[in-house]
């Protein structure tokens, strides 16, 4: 739809011979939008997203006023936006359910007696398959090759299916397999920096935009470091996003985020991204923007941006921003973008106020942080969080600490295990993964590089890795592979073990395959708490590999080092990683590469070139990829025989006009969680246990254990997933205190049993059932099954302390209702699982409306009533909620259009 424009800042833009419009920000300052000029760049995104698609309904000039406003309430004033973002990105875990939802919908669309072509993304959707390579082979030269085969086998039926979904939609791309990691592929290749589609109603030129994206991972927030303003949102609201819904959002505050001098010798991007995760995390940036700025920031790459960019979960941010600059041009140019669209991108900054100019005047932000790089230091994070960061040299000690205190070994610290069929033995602080992953880490060539030297260096020496660790090598793109070899230094790093294993994510999701069967014996007899290093960004406990309980964040080169050290136990400042051929001692400084050697590598190594090749037919995918056979038309022809594919229950028995919204009358109490409750621990990614509901459910389907593949990769059936809800190995309900896992008490039975069969139950009992939970509950990935698995255990709401984010927006996108305590927790409530629990006055529900919970206890009559806030945050919301769930709204929209 063509903006209605009230203020009239349509204009050309001609750069070289083409003519664009775009919607000014230097006329809307004139219009009346006075200070604008001082807004964040992130802020003036916002604007101009609004200024373009001012509807006078969705986004009105109050809006436009609103964000004006901010120069001077710096976001402490609540007002919600419609942002539509330029363009979706998914990768196939959470894509496989987004796309099985569409095709849904297209059945339902029929059902409703629509024509199912409406059912269509309306905004470009690029879906990258990555994250279903396993580490299963690793350390030979055959592994990338048997990896892929084993993938292909594990995952055909979600193949098939997406092969499927890229014909029969419009405006949707899919990457195959073994291409890259959709973030490295997005920056290095979608990402425009600034976008240019078709005008509504202007049919003459081109309109130039702001490139900007949502995706359906957290870490989408990584091309931020290119100057393109996205984040992570939930499945639910991608697809909404994908439907042309806009995004309800509030106007954040801003953070600055002030950089000085440059990085100091030694120190790598891994340890800067550490650092000011660690300084964010201390300030408390949840909801918040962050923006980059200061002269620091002509001293880092794009790639270190990006670094920095991706971690913005971590940090708790919405994303961390870098304003467009020289930088940013260098970069497009260097990954063969078209010269047009570079000329653009430099243009349209220049004109719109987007670019960085550090003599310039600074923005106005809510509030601003600085760090001089010239203090970062080389740092690790663990053994459990990403902002616990410890510095290389107290890595040995603080290991020690938390051996004695969180893991409590204190008298068993020096015991060892011996290996079966093999002449060592394994203890406590062992690395058995040293993994270099992660698009956080593998998008930054002077990282793998640095690895690479190291590596190249420590095989000069002599030095080995010790026979414990497995190692492996993901990177995020075959660019990666390209200038490691042109540089000479794929060859030392195969030497040590870390052979390509595969373009994807593998370690970094929980993708890092079982460990050697005697190893992982050993460290399960002896009760270790075997390490793992990778470069990745997340070490959540359980979710790197099942039998390693530290895990710790690390630059590549300090993956490599940590792998010929073997232990976490041994001081890499003062200890030898081995000894040379000689027999003498080889410490950390004497392989450790400078860096100006890391960067005139990189200087000669990574080519323009090498780019425009790998992603001139990114589309096409290898042999396996095109040799699957497309069924299927307008609608999908499901298998009901597929165990990894399934349409979803949502729409059955859907009609035009939703049924009224009903109290919660009489509830059952399906769990009680702590604090920091996980996505990861309410919708697992990681293996599926054989003794498990989702194990039993995929043994009766004749699935051989060792064919269940991960949670991640069955996320296209809701069968598989609802039994997987609230089913990690290592959650806590407070109903079951003495169990470890997915387990409830069934009432009145007191029955103990899984969360899956008790929520059936009460199912086939008639009851609803309802959660508690303590602070930031929904915490990490994005994770729509989170809060799909959840509306189909037939949980109607969710009463915790605080919510995180996204997942607050998705369990209304299902229709479960988020409830938040005004004051205290559930730990004054005295819970035990039995209480029944009724909560009135849904029917003239409100935004942020103040509702009662009661609690009855059968046993002693007693009855206890706490005031909540329903955590229902806009009408937009709510209007999804009465439907039943933004799907369902969506739809019955769409079929009335059709009427
Ligand atoms: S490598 Fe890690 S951070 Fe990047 S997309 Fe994969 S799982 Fe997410």
């Amino acid at each position: 739809m063509a903006s209605i424009d009230s203020l009239q800042t349509r204009r050309t833009l001609v750069v070289g011979r083409t003519k664009y419009v775009y919607y000014s920000l230097k006329q809307a300052e004139q219009a009346g939008l006075a200070g604008i000029a001082r807004l964040p760049v992130s802020m003036k995104v916002l604007l101009e997203n609004l200024l373009r698609n001012e509807d006078g309904v969705g986004t009105s000039e109050v809006d436009l006023k609103a964000v004006a406003a901010w120069v001077e309430n710096r976001g402490s004033v609540q007002h919600e936006i419609s942002f539509r973002p330029a363009r979706v990105l998914m990768q196939d875990f959470t894509g496989v359910p987004a796309v099985v939802d569409l095709a849904a919908m297209r059945d339902a669309m029929t059902a409703l007696g629509g024509d199912p072509e409406k059912i269509n993304p309306l905004n470009p959707v690029d879906l990258v398959i990555d994250h279903s390579v396993m580490v299963d082979h690793f350390g030979t030269p055959k592994s990338f090759g048997d990896n892929v085969a084993r993938e292909y086998e594990r995952n055909i039926e979600r193949y098939r299916f997406l092969r499927w979904g890229s014909s029969a939609f419009n405006n949707f791309r899919v990457v195959p397999p073994g291409t890259g990691i959709c973030h490295q592929v997005n920056l290095e290749y979608l990402a425009q920096t600034v976008w240019t589609a078709a005008d509504a109603g202007h049919p003459e030129h081109d309109v130039a935009y702001p490139d900007t994206v949502v995706g359906t991972d957290s870490h989408t927030t990584m091309v931020n470091g290119l100057s393109v303003l996205g984040w992570g949102v939930g499945g639910i609201e991608a697809e909404a996003a994908m439907l042309g819904q806009a995004i309800p959002m509030l106007i954040p505050e801003v953070i600055g985020f002030r950089l000085t001098g440059s990085m100091p010798e030694g120190a790598t991007a891994t340890d800067l991204v550490l650092t000011v995760t660690q300084m964010l995390r201390k300030k408390g940036v949840v909801g918040k923007f962050v923006e980059f700025f200061g002269a620091g920031l002509a001293n880092l790459t794009i790639e270190d941006q990006a670094t920095i960019a991706n971690m913005a979960p971590e940090y708790g941010a919405t994303c961390g921003f870098f304003p467009i600059s020289q930088s940013t041009i260098d970069y497009l140019k260097a990954t063969g973008r078209e010269t047009a669209r570079v000329n653009l991108v430099e243009a349209y900054a220049k004109e719109q106020g987007l670019w960085h100019d550090p003599e310039g005047e600074e923005p106005v932000f809510s509030d601003v942080l600085e760090l001089d790089l010239a203090s970062v230091l080389p740092s690790l994070a663990g053994p459990k969080r990403p902002q616990d960061r410890v510095l290389l040299t107290d890595a040995a000690a603080a290991f020690e600490e938390a051996l004695a205190g969180d893991f409590g070994k204190k008298e068993s610290a020096d015991v060892r295990v011996p290996v079966q069929g093999e002449k060592f033995d394994v203890g406590h602080g062992d690395v058995v993964i040293a993994a270099i992953t992660s698009c956080t880490n593998t998008s930054n060539p002077s990282v793998l590089i640095a690895a690479g030297l190291l590596a190249k260096n420590a095989v000069a020496k002599g030095l080995k890795v010790k026979p414990w660790v497995k190692t492996s090598l993901a990177p995020g793109s075959q660019v990666v592979t390209d200038y490691l070899i042109k540089a000479g230094l794929q060859k030392s790093l195969d030497a040590l073990g870390f052979n390509l294993v595969g373009y994807g994510c593998t370690t970094c999701i929980g993708n890092s395959g079982p460990l050697p069967d005697a190893i992982s014996a050993a460290v399960n007899e002896g009760d270790l708490v075997a390490c793992s290093v990778l470069s990745g960004n997340r070490n959540f406990e359980g979710r790197v590999n099942q039998d390693v309980r530290a895990n710790y964040l690390a630059s590549p080169p300090l993956v490599v080092a940590y792998a010929l050290a073997g232990s976490m136990r041994i001081d890499l400042a003062t200890q030898p990683l081995g000894q040379d051929k000689k027999g003498k001692d080889v410490f950390l400084k004497d392989i450790w590469p400078t860096n100006a050697d890391i960067a005139a590598l990189q200087k000669k190594s990574v080519t323009s070139a090498m780019f425009a090749a790998r992603y001139g037919d990114v589309f096409a995918g290898d042999a396996n990829w095109q040799a699957i056979e497309i069924k299927g038309g307008k609608t999908y022809a499901w298998d009901m025989g597929s165990t990894y594919v399934q349409n979803p229950p949502y729409f059955q028995g859907m009609t035009m006009t939703p049924d009224p919204v009903t109290d919660i009358i009489e509830a059952r109490i399906l769990g009680v969680f702590g604090d920091s409750i996980t996505t990861d621990h309410i919708s697992p990614a990681g293996s599926i246990k054989k003794t498990s509901p989702a194990g039993e459910y995929l043994l009766e389907r004749q699935v051989r254990f060792e064919d269940f593949n991960g949670y991640g990769s069955r996320r296209g059936n809701h069968e598989v997933m609802m039994r997987g809800t609230f089913a990690n190995i290592r959650i806590r309900n407070r109903i079951t205190p003495d169990i470890e896992g997915g387990v409830t008490k069934h009432f009145p039975s007191g029955e103990v049993m899984s969360i899956y069969d008790a929520a059936m139950r009460y199912q086939a009992e008639g009851r609803p059932a309802v959660v508690f939970a303590g602070k930031e509950y929904g915490t990490g990935s994005s994770r729509d099954w989170a809060a799909k698995g959840a509306k189909l255990l037939g949980v109607r709401a969710v009463i915790a302390e605080t919510f995180e984010r996204i997942h607050r927006s998705n369990l209304v996108g299902m229709g479960v209702l988020p409830l938040q305590f005004t004051s205290e927790g559930w730990q004054r409530l005295g819970l035990t699982g039995e209480e029944i629990v009724s909560i009135r006055g849904l029917q003239d529900l409100s935004p942020r409306k103040q509702l009662i919970v009661e609690l009855y206890r059968p046993t002693d009559g007693r009855i206890a009533r706490f005031p909540v806030r329903c955590r229902i945050d806009t009408p937009t919301e709510l209007e999804y909620f009465k439907n039943g769930g933004v799907l369902n709204y969506v739809l019955r929209n769409l079929a009335k259009t059709e009427a």
